[in-house]
Parts: structure tokens; C-alpha cells; sequence
């Protein structure tokens, strides 16, 4: 079982002491120590330090080189590793890099004290697998764990390292291999599952970019992992690892939302390892909603009908997509009350969310109307339907109306559209409801300039909201805490 080790960022020995016991109480089975972010060598704080937490410590010196904070002058780095490997700590961590040169002494006197120790490289820019095994055994070859840490960028990368590291453990080698950025964060999520020495896991700020919070690295600590996450591209900020890692923590469950920003020729990659990388589900966003269609084994009825999926299903080597838009919009009118059955309701939009939209209204009995900036493509999307739902264009709509419900669907109103609204303001007399499927920011300029004409409005929040509670539903066959999703979404978004 990976231990899991919280990394301690203090600038003296005293704090690090204090934090690494409080680490320790709540769960970490080590803390690394990171020396180079102090600023000076107490020794004699330092002694006390690894009396006391040392037996369930790391003690790392990280050269600037390979990634260390700027705290202590470098050149006192030999000397304080000396000190520090003679002293009562679990582990101490030394650069193939740096110290490779002395590994020999280092040993002998880390033998001496019980002290086991991590040889560490750390790259500063990608490098292709050989490269990381080749480092892997030099490291190995000269501590007793072998640790690696590579910038990673892409999916597939993750994957290869994921199963370097498995090849290695299999091999019976104790080791570390993290692919650190974002798109890393899955070799931290299998690092129990393929077998790794130590987890890494942020005390407080990580220290670097994917590393997990304490909490979550606990509750992936011998259990089989859950993988989740959001496939798209590129992946713009999103709500959806804050909701779905509020319900994973509310329900202890020992799972990840990771994001996957796949370019189109690798999404294939991330579908056919699904299996072993333990993923049990994924959303999906643009551009794949609708491409990804023909790659799955079976769509549920609205998926099928709409021809879009957000949701897929990882089963044993089958694949399902659902469209969780549907259930989230429909969920969203019940949940605010808001009765459409016979009433006029006009849609601004013709992609995904406005189809999804659509689909809903005209089921629920409402008599819908569908404008777009192309309006070639709002009258695709009304042609598509059955039911009648007449295209409009732009432009007419001060000569249409009224319209109970405004539904927007479509981009305008998040931050980089600025004032824009999605209709002219001038029709917002006739309108009853306006329902903004954008929900960042939380009042949007259209929600603004309706309130000032004295009309209700919600944002896209609800429908969020519904839409990952049954994606998580489904994925987990777990009842989802909707309220702690919410507030983890509107903490989100402050
Ligand atoms: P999409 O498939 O890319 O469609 C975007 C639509 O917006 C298209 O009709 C497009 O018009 C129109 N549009 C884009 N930029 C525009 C501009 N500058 N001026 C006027 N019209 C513009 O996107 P989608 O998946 O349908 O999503 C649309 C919006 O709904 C997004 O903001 C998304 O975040 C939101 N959404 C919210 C939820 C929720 O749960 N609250 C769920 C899904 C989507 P053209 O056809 O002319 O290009």
C-alpha cells in the first residue's frame, strides 16, 4: 500500500515540527520535510524535529535545479543532507542529479541509522519513456527507492507512466514515478493501485500543480480506485471536479474527477485503457459531445436522441453514453416550479444545450420557438424534432412574442463575451421567465437586464447541478449529496 505523505512547506524547524504532527493526526502516514524551503539550519531544532516526527518523516533538500524552493543558500546543501541522513528519519530523499557523486557515503551512513533512502530525478521538461526508465534504474541502482518526476502534458503519457511504474513494481522495485501538471494527476491517483512506495499529497497549497489534498489521497489509501473525470478540449475552467469531488468526499468513496484534455487523436487512448486505469466514468464536453456517439457500445433513449452524449459509463469492457443535460434541464423547471406545459416558451442557441433544451420543452407540452446567430442551424435543430418548433430569426423577434420562458443557450453572458447579451433588450417586456443556462458569472448580463425590467430569472446553476448528480448516480450507483455539491459549486464560483 502506497503511504501517503503529506509535504510540509515551513520555513523553520519549529513550524515544521507543528505541522507535520498535525499532518500526522489527521491521517498522513508520513510528512516530507522540505529543508530547502527554510530559511535557516537550527540545528539544534532540527535534531528535535526528527526525534519527534522524524520516524514518520521524509527529509528532503531539493535543489533549485530540480525544482527546490529558494530558502537556504544551496551550497549548504551537502552539508545539511549529511546531517540529516544521520539523523532518526524514515526516509531521506537525494538527487541521482545532484548527489549521485556521494551516493556511496550516503549509504553507508543512512545504514548506520536505519534510514532508508529515495534517490530522486526530477525533469524539468517532458521526456519520452525510455528516458524515464533509463533514469528509473539509475535511481535505482544507487537507493532503495527509485523516485521520478516528469512534466506531463498529455494523456497518454499518464497512461505509459502509469504502466512503467506497474512493470517496475511487478519487478519487485520500490518506486515513485509522478507525472506532475494536470495532466499527471491520474499517476497520483493509481500511485496505491500500481504498487508505488509513497503518495504524495498537498498540506495546505500544493507544492506543485495536480498534487492532491491530503483528504483525497487518504481515501484512495488501500481501497480500488474510482476514476472519473471530464473529457474535452481544449478543457477551459469548469465547475465539475469542485461538485463531483464534494460528493466523493461526502460519501468516502476512494475516487478522483480528473481532467482529461484529449486532442481528437487521442481519444481513442482514454477509452481503450478505461479498464485498467480503473475509470468508471467520464463527462464529456465540447467538441466531443456529439463525436463521441459512434464510439460507444450503447446510448441511452435521450442520448440516442438527441445524437449528443455528457455522460459515459465505463462498464466491464462495454461502454454506454447518456445525455444528463436532459434529465438536469427537466429536473431544473420541477425543481424552481417553473410549469411549461402550453406555455410559449423561445430558445436562443442551436448547439447541444439548446437541442437538449428543446427536447425538454416539447415533451413537457410547450409551444417552442428557437432563434440562433446562424439561423440555418435553428432551423436543423427544429427540423429534427417531431414535434413542431418553429426557427426564428434574430432579427425578428421584436415583431414575435410574447414568450413565457426564455431559455439562453448559448455562451454569451460567461466573463470573455463581456455586456453582451444574447437577444435585444428591447423584448424583455415580453417575456415572463428568463432561465440563463450560463451559470458563470452567477448574474449574467442577460439575468441583469431582466431583473431591471422586473422579470424572474435563474441561472444555469440548478441544471448543473441535476446533470452531475445523475452522472455520479450513474457512475456510482451511490445517491448523490446534491447539497454539498451545491455549495461546493457556489464556493466555486466566489
Ligand atoms: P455549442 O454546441 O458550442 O453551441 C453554442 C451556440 O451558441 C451556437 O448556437 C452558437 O451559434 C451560439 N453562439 C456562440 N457564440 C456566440 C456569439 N458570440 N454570439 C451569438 N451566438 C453565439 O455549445 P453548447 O454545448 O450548446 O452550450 C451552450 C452554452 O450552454 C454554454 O455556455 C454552456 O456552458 C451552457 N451549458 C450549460 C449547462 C448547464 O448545466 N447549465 C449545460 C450545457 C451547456 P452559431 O450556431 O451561430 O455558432
Amino acid at each position: 500500500m502506497a503511504k501517503v505523505a503529506a509535504v510540509i512547506l515551513a520555513d523553520n524547524a519549529r513550524d515544521a515540527e507543528r505541522e507535520a504532527r498535525n499532518a500526522q493526526s489527521k491521517g498522513a502516514d508520513l510528512t516530507e520535510i522540505r529543508f530547502d524551503a527554510f530559511r535557516n539550519f537550527d540545528e539544534t531544532a532540527v535534531r528535535n524535529l526528527a526525534g519527534s516526527v522524524g520516524s514518520r518523516s521524509i527529509a528532503t533538500f531539493r535543489s533549485t535545479a530540480q525544482g527546490g524552493v529558494q530558502g537556504p543558500p544551496q551550497n549548504q546543501r551537502t552539508r545539511w543532507l549529511t546531517t540529516l541522513v544521520a539523523l532518526p528519519f524514515a526516509y531521506v530523499d537525494f538527487e541521482q542529479a545532484t548527489d549521485g557523486g556521494r551516493a556511496g557515503e550516503m549509504r553507508r551512513i543512512a545504514k548506520r541509522h536505519g534510514v532508508t533512502l529515495i534517490a530522486s530525478h526530477h525533469f524539468t521538461t517532458p521526456v519520452d519513456r525510455s528516458r524515464v526508465e533509463d533514469m528509473l534504474e539509475t535511481c535505482a541502482s544507487i537507493g532503495d527507492v527509485a523516485k521520478v518526476a516528469v512534466p506531463v502534458t498529455d494523456v497518454q503519457s499518464a497512461i505509459q507512466l502509469v504502466d512503467v511504474a506497474r512493470a517496475r513494481v511487478k519487478s519487485k522495485s520500490r518506486v515513485v514515478l509522478i507525472g506532475t501538471g494536470m495532466a499527471g494527476m491520474l499517476t497520483r491517483a493509481l500511485a496505491d493501485d500500481a504498487g508505488q512506495e509513497i503518495h504524495y499529497a498537498a498540506w495546505g497549497r500544493a507544492s506543485v500543480p495536480g498534487q492532491f489534498p491530503l483528504a483525497a489521497a487518504k481515501r484512495l489509501r488501500g481501497r480500488s480506485p474510482i476514476v472519473l473525470g471530464l473529457i474535452g478540449h481544449p478543457l477551459g475552467h469548469s465547475l465539475s471536479p469542485a461538485i463531483h469531488e464534494a460528493a466523493l468526499e461526502g460519501l468516502d468513496l476512494p475516487g478522483v474527477y480528473l481532467p482529461f484534455d484529449v486532442d481528437p487523436s487521442s481519444l481513442n487512448a482514454i477509452l481503450e485503457a478505461a479498464d485498467r486505469l480503473h475509470v468508471r466514468g467520464c463527462n464529456v464536453t465540447s467538441p466531443y459531445k456529439e463525436s463521441i456517439v459512434e464510439r460507444l457500445d450503447e446510448l441511452d433513449g435521450d442520448a440516442e436522441r438527441l445524437g449528443a452524449v455528457n455522460t459515459i459509463v465505463f462498464g466491464d469492457g462495454w461502454t454506454a453514453g447518456h445525455n444528463t443535460d436532459v434529465f438536469g434541464f427537466r429536473l431544473s423547471l420541477r425543481s424552481m416550479g417553473i410549469r411549461v406545459g402550453d406555455r410559449r416558451a423561445l430558445v436562443v442557441g442551436a448547439g447541444g444545450a439548446a437541442k437538449a433544451v428543446v427536447d425538454v420543452l416539447v415533451r413537457e407540452g410547450a409551444k417552442v420557438q428557437i432563434t440562433n446567430r446562424t439561423v440555418r442551424k435553428a432551423e436543423a435543430v427544429a427540423d429534427s424534432f417531431d414535434e413542431a418548433v418553429e426557427a426564428l430569426p434574430l432579427d425578428a423577434l421584436p415583431r414575435s412574442g410574447p414568450w413565457d420562458l426564455l431559455v439562453n443557450a448559448t455562451p454569451l453572458g460567461t466573463k470573455e463575451f463581456g455586456d453582451a447579451v444574447p437577444v435585444p433588450a428591447s423584448i424583455l417586456p415580453k417575456i415572463g421567465y428568463v432561465y440563463d443556462l450560463v451559470y458563470n458569472p452567477p448574474t449574467t448580463p442577460l439575468m441583469a437586464a431582466a431583473r431591471r425590467a422586473g422579470k424572474p430569472t435563474t441561472s444555469g446553476l440548478e441544471m448543473l447541478l441535476h446533470q452531475a448528480a445523475k452522472s455520479f448516480e450513474l457512475w456510482t450507483g451511490r445517491s448523490p449529496p446534491v447539497e454539498a455539491m451545491r455549495r461546493a459549486a457556489k464556493e466555486a464560483l466566489r
